[in-house]
């Protein structure tokens, strides 16, 4: 390896929080939609800031940042920080049902990063809850705009009652955004891989000769919902797979279908109920399993990784 581990060891850190999350998700499955560690509090609504959905909080870098998001399905992570800690610490909206918004956004939407960090942020998955202002916000987004509600000391930040921006909340829309044109022509009795919104590897099971399939279950969707702009993002990276059908529908319709038992898939939460073949994902490292902090899985993964 030419690049010294020092220099290399910040990505390398980076890479492993996804592992992190994903190893959290496997471990405790869906108890990741509920408050995790510590309950959030204080709560006083189960929606989402209309300021926020509508990009009118503002704060300059977060309207901006939201606008892009809604343009480009990417968001900074410390933007997303920023968003989470207004939704929840300032706006006091229970995680979920902002957590519910971002995600649906998000090109690189993952229900495990995004509800763990979301509970991280807002102290239902850490020790304390996370708080930026405004001169932070402008040190990191370029910007030097003052006198907002956020332009106060980190005492008062965190003892503040619910800004007045903040305070009419609602139920964001969520479409469900499936695609129509499902598959209608599959051959029975044939090999057959499945790919997902979480699996959309072209080079997986690549040159093989096999019936390929892109498994859209409504049921996982209607959970998490995501937008068109995802959604028509997914369907563009199975363009990469050669012969990939579309097909929409659950899985037991699926295989019922198939008549085959030569199925296979990647390991995932939200594959449990699949059947056939499983094949493991792959990991930075051989550490797995909950882990309280980021910093234990860590150290664990650093032994395994420097060089
Ligand atoms: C409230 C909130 C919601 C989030 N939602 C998601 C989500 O839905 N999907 C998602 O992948 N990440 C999520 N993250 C984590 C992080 O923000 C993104 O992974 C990161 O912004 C992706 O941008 P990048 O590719 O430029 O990352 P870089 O900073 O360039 O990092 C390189 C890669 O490392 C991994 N990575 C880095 N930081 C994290 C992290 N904290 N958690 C997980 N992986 C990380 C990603 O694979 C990333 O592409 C969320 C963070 C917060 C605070």
């Amino acid at each position: 390896m030419n690049i010294p581990w020092k220099q290399a060891e910040k990505l390398v850190q980076e890479l492993a929080w996804r592992d992190y999350w994903q190893n959290i998700w496997i471990d405790k499955g869906e108890e990741i939609n509920q408050d995790l560690r510590n309950k959030q509090f204080p709560v006083s609504s189960k929606e989402i800031p209309d300021a926020i959905v509508h990009a009118q909080t503002g704060i300059d870098a977060v309207d901006s940042a939201i606008e892009k998001l809604y343009d480009t399905g990417y968001m900074h992570n410390h933007m997303r920080m920023y968003v989470a800690s207004i939704c929840c610490n300032l706006a006091q909206c229970h995680w979920l049902t902002p957590a519910k918004w971002l995600y649906s956004h998000l090109l690189d939407g993952d229900v495990g990063s995004n509800q763990l960090s979301w509970q991280w942020v807002c102290g239902s998955n850490s020790n304390k809850k996370y708080y930026a202002n405004q001169s932070n916000i402008n040190r990191y987004f370029n910007s030097s705009q003052k006198k907002t509600f956020l332009d106060v000391s980190y005492e008062v930040l965190s003892s503040m009652e619910v800004p007045e921006v903040l305070r009419k909340t609602i139920k964001p829309q969520f479409d469900e955004n499936l695609p129509n044109n499902s598959t209608s022509n599959l051959e029975k009795g044939r090999a057959t891989v499945i790919y997902n919104y979480y699996n959309l590897d072209p080079f997986w099971h690549r040159n093989e000769s096999v019936q390929r399939v892109f498994l859209i279950e409504p049921s996982v969707f209607a959970k998490y919902p995501i937008s068109k702009k995802c959604m028509d993002f997914a369907l563009q990276l199975g363009s990469n797979i050669p012969e990939l059908n579309v097909y929409v529908g659950e899985f037991d319709a699926l295989q019922n279908e198939l008549q085959t038992k030569e199925i296979v898939f990647k390991e995932h939460p939200l594959n449990r109920h699949y059947n056939g073949q499983e094949e493991p994902r792959k990991w930075l490292t051989n550490t797995s399993g909950y882990h309280r902090s980021f910093f234990a899985f860590w150290k664990k993964c650093k032994k395994e990784l420097e060089w």
